[in-house]
C-alpha cells in the first residue's frame, strides 16, 4: 500500500490525485489536505463569481473526492498544525498543491496606502475567501486604476462595472454584492506597462467587457500598431487584438450611452501612488518596448485614483522546511521534485506552487498527471515501506486536537449554502471558518 499526502484541494491537488488513482487503483490511500473546512481552492476563491460554468468543473472534483481511498482533510493548516516532516514520516509522498494564494509587490513607494489591495485580497472580498472578506474597500470614489494587463485584471474591471442584473447567476458573497450596488465607481483605467500586442488576457475574456450593460472600452486609436502589425501575433493573441480594436472604433454616441468607462492605458508603468486618508493619485511613467521589455522614457505624469488594485501575479506561500525560490515565488523544485530521501520517500510539488501563477485551469491537469508518473517512478526504485499513512495521521490529529473536515462535513456545508442561496444563486456562500464549521454540525 502507498500512502499519499496532497495539500491543497483546488485543481492542481485533484487532478493529481485523479492521476494517483488512475496509476495505483486500490494500492493507495490519498489524503488532500485543505486549510479551510471547504474544498475547491482557486474554483471557490479564484474563479469570477460570474464565471458558473468555469466553476463547474469543481464536480469532476468530487468523483475524486468520493472514490473510497481518496478522503478530504479540511480545517487543518499544514506547517502549524502538522509540520511537512511529521507528514513526510508519515506518508510515502508529500505533494504541495498549495497554489500561489499571495499577492506580488508593485515594490513603488505609497502602495501601503489605505484602498490599495493586490487581487488576491480583492478577489479573495468578492469572492468569500475568509481571510478577505472583511476587508472592506472603500467604493465612494469615481475612479479606479487597476494595474496590470491579465485575466485577472479583465475580472476585477468587469467585477467593478457589473450592474446587480448582470450578477444574476452569480456566487457573488453578499457583502460584495451589496458594495457594489452601492458603488460611485464610473471610470476604471486598466494600466499595463507595455503596449497593445504585450497583453496577457485571452480573447474570450477580453470580449466580455465589451458586451457590458452600463459600461463601455475605451481604447486610444493612436495607441495601436499599424493594423498589418497583428499579422506576425499568434492567432489567440490576434483575436485579443482585433476587440481592441473594435474598442477603438466606437464612436463617442455608443460610449456615452454607457455611464462607466473602462480605459485602456498603455506604456504606462506606475512609479508612486499617493494620498492622505486614502489613495489619491498615481503617478506614471511612459515606457517603450526594448527587446519586448518596458523601459522607461523618463516622461511621467499623474493621475487621480480612488481605488487601486495590482493584478500583477501572485506568489507562493512558504512553509517552514519546504526550500523557496525566492525570485520566482514558488517553491525551488526540478520538474516537480523538491526533495527525494531514502527511507523518507519524495516531496514533491505541483501547480502555481511548482511552476508559478500561469495557465489555465485546464494547464493543471497534466501537470498533475506527470507529477504522478514521476512519483510513480521515484516510488518503483524502492520498496514500500512501513508508513503509517492516514491512520498516523489520524492519531496525531486526535491527539492535538484537530478539528478536521471530511468530504461528508462538507457536502453538509454546501447544502447549507445551497439553501441560503439568494434568488437566481447557486449558493450564498459562509465567509468565515466558524459559520462553515458550525453550518457542518
Ligand atoms: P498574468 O496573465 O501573468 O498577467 C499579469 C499582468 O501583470 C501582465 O500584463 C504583466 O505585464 C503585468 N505585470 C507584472 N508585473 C508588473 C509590474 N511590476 N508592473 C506593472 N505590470 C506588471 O497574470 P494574472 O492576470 O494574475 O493571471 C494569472 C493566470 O491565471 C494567467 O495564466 C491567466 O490567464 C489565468 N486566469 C485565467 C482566467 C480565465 O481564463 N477566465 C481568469 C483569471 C486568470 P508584463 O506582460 O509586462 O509582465
Amino acid at each position: 500500500m502507498r500512502h499519499i499526502a496532497i495539500v491543497g484541494s483546488g485543481p492542481a491537488g485533484y487532478y493529481t490525485a485523479e492521476a494517483m488513482l488512475k496509476a495505483f487503483g486500490d494500492d493507495v490511500r490519498i489524503d488532500i489536505f485543505d486549510l479551510l473546512p471547504v474544498p475547491f481552492g482557486l474554483i471557490r476563491s479564484g474563479v469570477a463569481p460570474d464565471h458558473q460554468s468555469i466553476k463547474a468543473v469543481s464536480r469532476r472534483y468530487e468523483k475524486v473526492a468520493l472514490a473510497e481511498n481518496v478522503r478530504f482533510v479540511g480545517n487543518v493548516a499544514v506547517g502549524r498544525d502538522v509540520t511537512i516532516e511529521e507528514l513526510r514520516g508519515l506518508y510515502d509522498a508529500l505533494v504541495l498543491a498549495t497554489g500561489a494564494p499571495r499577492d506580488r509587490a508593485l515594490g513603488i513607494p505609497g502602495e501601503d496606502h489605505h484602498n490599495v489591495f493586490g487581487s488576491a485580497e480583492f478577489v479573495g472580498w468578492y469572492n468569500g475567501h475568509p481571510q478577505f472578506a472583511r476587508m472592506d474597500p472603500d467604493l465612494s470614489g469615481k475612479r479606479a486604476a487597476i494595474i496590470g494587463m491579465g485575466n485577472v485584471a479583465l475580472d476585477v474591471a468587469r467585477i467593478l462595472a457589473k450592474t446587480h442584473g448582470e450578477f444574476t447567476g452569480s456566487d457573488i458573497v453578499k457583502h460584495a454584492l451589496k458594495a457594489l450596488n452601492a458603488s460611485n465607481i464610473e471610470h476604471i483605467m486598466i494600466i499595463g506597462r507595455r503596449g497593445p500586442h504585450q497583453i496577457a488576457m485571452t480573447p474570450k475574456e477580453l470580449g466580455e467587457i465589451g458586451e457590458l450593460e452600463r459600461a463601455a472600452p475605451l481604447v486610444h486609436q493612436t495607441d495601436l500598431p499599424e493594423p498589418e502589425a497583428d499579422e506576425a501575433l499568434e492567432p489567440g493573441q490576434r483575436k485579443s487584438v482585433a476587440h481592441l480594436r473594435s474598442f477603438a472604433a466606437l464612436d463617442d454616441a455608443a460610449r456615452a450611452a454607457k455611464p462607466v468607462t473602462i480605459e485602456f492605458v498603455f506604456n504606462a508603468m506606475s512609479k508612486e501612488l499617493y494620498g492622505s486618508e486614502r489613495v489619491e493619485e498615481i503617478e506614471l511613467e511612459r515606457t517603450r518596448l526594448v527587446d519586448g521589455r518596458s523601459m522607461g522614457t523618463g516622461e511621467t505624469f499623474r493621475m487621480p485614483v480612488d481605488l487601486v488594485v495590482s493584478c500583477i501575479g501572485y506568489r507562493t506561500l512558504r512553509i517552514p522546511g519546504v526550500p523557496f525560490d525566492e525570485e520566482a515565488g514558488r517553491f525551488a523544485n526540478e520538474e516537480g521534485r523538491i526533495a527525494l530521501d531514502p527511507g523518507l520517500g519524495g516531496l514533491y510539488c505541483v501547480g502555481w506552487a511548482r511552476r508559478g501563477p500561469t495557465g489555465t485551469i485546464g494547464t493543471n491537469r497534466p501537470d498533475g498527471y506527470a507529477l504522478a508518473q514521476m512519483i510513480e517512478a521515484d516510488m518503483a526504485a524502492e520498496a514500500p515501506g512501513e508508513k503509517q499513512g492516514r491512520a498516523g495521521f489520524d492519531a496525531l490529529a486526535a491527539e492535538r486536537g484537530l478539528d478536521v473536515v471530511n468530504f461528508r462535513d462538507w457536502q453538509r456545508i454546501d447544502a447549507a449554502e445551497t439553501a441560503a442561496a439568494r434568488e437566481g444563486s447557486p449558493r450564498e456562500k459562509f465567509v468565515d471558518v466558524e459559520a462553515m464549521i458550525k453550518a457542518r454540525d
